[in-house]
């Protein structure tokens, strides 16, 4: 879970890089960096926190040159420590490279104790880093091709973007995990996870990379190299249920109406005797948009979120009901006392959530409450870049929908089915990766890598 920005070519480039991370500032909130390159050196500048924790005019004036990658980090792999947060700039024998990464290598730790076998140091705990081991050590006559050496050794996912001295180069993995996008700014090739960050630049959405694509600029030209694509491709569909903007257009589709299209999918699949529909913003709210529009019950907004709560949080010493979860969420009473709500959500990861909302609900004069969630059960962890915890922490790898109702206190709850998820997703439905609700996983993980993850879960700071 993170976001990357690369642009190229232009005088500013750390500068509208710093603005397209803010576009991107969902898809990670523990540290964001950005590196340039002036023609002459690299210069880079990282941090904890958010993008407008971190950057400043001071800070970006630090970052001369024409040409620029950034990214907003949310850890799957390697702890949340500042030496973790990208981009990771070393040297080779082919000059400067720095590079960022969203999503997650499957072998990384394999690959890592061989190389530390052979004497290799790393500097940090992520996957990232093997990356630029695995190039430093295979050096060729072009850059490029250094870089198509080192990914055909890697599994996974990753979306990366490096910078070197002949400007930004993105790399696209064989199945197509994660989005990355290609756009034009002034003639001249940039980057983005999501389209949302073109938008806000004015930047002309051109195409996605395709799976196994690797674009860079060579004697002025964009240029595209191929490694072998996986077939079919594996794009994830989490990123079309929760984590992308809904403003987006990500894998050939308009976020926000492949989630109508799921909402409107569940009121059938899993219709409710209700009055109104409420959506759990913001995550729900296209789905419940959907829901409503299909079941013809209106949509109010009965729970209202407080944008400005950090990841933290000092709790009051005294214990307050609901605190940890009304400090984000507060429902209008007005609205849900004696009504039958159907309280939309896009999932259920650990259940911790929802059985607080249902209570706040209820405790604000809620005649019913139906759960109805825009994606089948989560039973699977995700090893490709989505921070899903252990599957042991997974609700409905434990318990059935019955007693997962139960356990949430709804009165009803029903999942979209994961045809009818994949029905609302644009092109072939063998093309998504469905693995933490199918559990076919489409990439095998190193036993060693495994072993890691069981070892040392990511630690994220709890969601109160
Ligand atoms: P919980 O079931 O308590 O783990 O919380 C699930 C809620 O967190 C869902 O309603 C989502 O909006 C949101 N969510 C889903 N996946 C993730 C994730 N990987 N990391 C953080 N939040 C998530």
């Amino acid at each position: 879970m993170c976001g990357i920005f690369g642009i190229d070519g232009q005088a500013d480039a750390a500068n509208l890089t710093y603005l397209g991370l803010y576009a991107l500032q969902h898809r990670g909130q523990e540290s964001a960096g950005i590196v340039s390159f002036d023609g002459e050196r690299m210069h880079a500048e990282r941090g904890m926190g958010q993008v407008s924790d971190i950057f400043g005019e001071r800070v970006l004036g630090r970052l001369p040159g024409g040409h620029a990658i950034g990214h907003t980090r949310y850890s799957t792999a390697g702890s949340s420590v500042r030496f973790n947060a990208q981009p990771i700039v070393v040297k080779t024998s082919m000059g400067p490279l720095a590079v960022v990464h969203n999503g997650n290598l499957v072998n990384a730790t394999e690959i890592r104790q061989r190389l530390e076998a052979e004497g290799a140091i790393f500097q940090t705990t992520s996957d990232t880093e093997v990356i630029l081991h695995l190039v430093a050590r295979n050096p060729r006559a072009s850059i490029v091709e250094s870089l198509m050496v080192a990914l055909g050794q890697v599994r996974g996912a990753y979306s990366l973007l490096f910078l070197t001295e002949q400007g930004v180069i993105a790399a696209r993995d064989p199945n197509g995990f994660r989005p990355l996008l290609l756009g034009r700014f002034q003639g001249q090739p940039c980057f983005s996870s999501e389209s949302c960050a073109f938008d806000l630049l004015d930047i002309e959405a051109v195409r996605e990379l395709a799976p196994g694509e690797v674009a860079a600029v060579i004697d002025g030209e964009l240029r595209s190299f191929h490694l072998p694509a996986a077939s079919p491709s594996s794009r994830c569909a989490f990123e079309m249920v929760y984590f992308a903007r809904p403003d987006s257009r990500i894998f050939d589709q308009s976020v926000s109406q492949a989630r109508l299209g799921m909402g409107a999918r569940l009121a059938r699949e899993a219709p409710a005797a209700a009055d109104m529909v409420v959506p759990v913003p913001d995550s729900g709210l296209f789905a419940a948009m959907g829901y409503a529009r299909e079941s013809g019950l209106p949509l109010e907004f009965g729970l209202i979120r407080n944008h400005y709560v950090g990841r933290t949080f000092i709790q009051p010493r005294q214990s307050i009901r609901h605190f940890g979860v009304r400090v984000k969420l507060n429902p209008i009473r007005e609205l849900i006392a004696g009504r039958r709500v159907v309280l939309i959500d896009d999932s259920i990861v650990r259940g911790t959530t929802s059985p607080k909302i249902v209570k706040m609900v209820r405790d604000a004069g809620a005649a019913e409450v139906h759960v109805r969630i825009a994606c089948p059960p989560t039973r699977s962890p995700c090893h490709y870049g989505i921070d899903m915890p252990t599957r042991e922490e997974l609700i409905a790898s434990r318990l059935e929908v019955d007693e997962i109702r139960r356990e949430i206190g709804a009165d009803s709850l029903a999942y979209l089915s994961l045809d009818g998820m994949l029905e609302c997703l644009a092109g072939d439905r063998e093309s998504y990766c469905t693995a933490c609700w199918s559990g076919e996983y489409r990439v095998e993980v190193s036993e060693a890598d495994r072993r890691q993850r069981e070892l040392f879960p990511i630690v994220t700071e709890s969601e109160n």
